[in-house]
């Protein structure tokens, strides 16, 4: 009688052990802990992340964490600068009053852009419609076209920056 408690109670012990694990590894288990970009700004993680998604989809494979891409949301203290890849340090700097204010669209417009600088190494691109309208994520800052860049356009700009 002794004994079978105490293996009862071993065993009720054992399984609340296993139990408290498992618990503790599907809490830990955060999308955050999945895709950890060291040195980027939170709030910009998922943007990283689709970048990376949309290059494998087209055959490219990105890899911002091996590669080392940092990125911050800071104040950028420069008239109507909204993003910067800084190429020294690989870095992109976003516009924190800018990001509050933007669509998810723009959003991923601005990271993808920067990221084409600090990842791609590629320069700006003016090329657009005749009528002005942007056809590259390259575009210059500098508003030299239109942005027009939405769920209808947005697969054909992200072929021409992984081509
Ligand atoms: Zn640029």
């Amino acid at each position: 009688m002794i004994f079978k408690n105490i293996f009862l109670s071993q065993s009720a012990e054992l399984a609340f052990i296993i139990g408290l694990s498992i618990l503790f590894y599907t809490c830990k288990k955060s999308p955050e802990e999945i895709y950890p970009y060291p040195n980027v700004d939170e709030q910009l993680h998922e943007y990283f992340k689709k970048f990376e998604e949309e290059g494998k989809k087209r055959g490219v494979n990105v890899d911002l964490i091996k590669s080392e891409v940092h990125g911050s949301l800071t104040k950028i203290n420069a008239n109507s600068i909204v993003g910067i890849c800084n190429k020294n340090t690989t870095r992109v700097i976003i516009d924190k009053d800018f990001w509050a204010r933007s669509s998810n669209s723009s959003k991923e417009l601005i990271i993808f852009h920067e990221l084409g600088h600090c990842y791609l190494k590629l320069p700006h691109s003016s090329n657009a419609t005749h009528d002005g309208v942007c056809l590259s994520i390259m575009r210059p800052g500098n508003g030299g076209c239109l942005d027009y860049y939405n769920s209808k356009t947005r697969d054909k700009m992200i072929d021409e920056l992984f081509f």
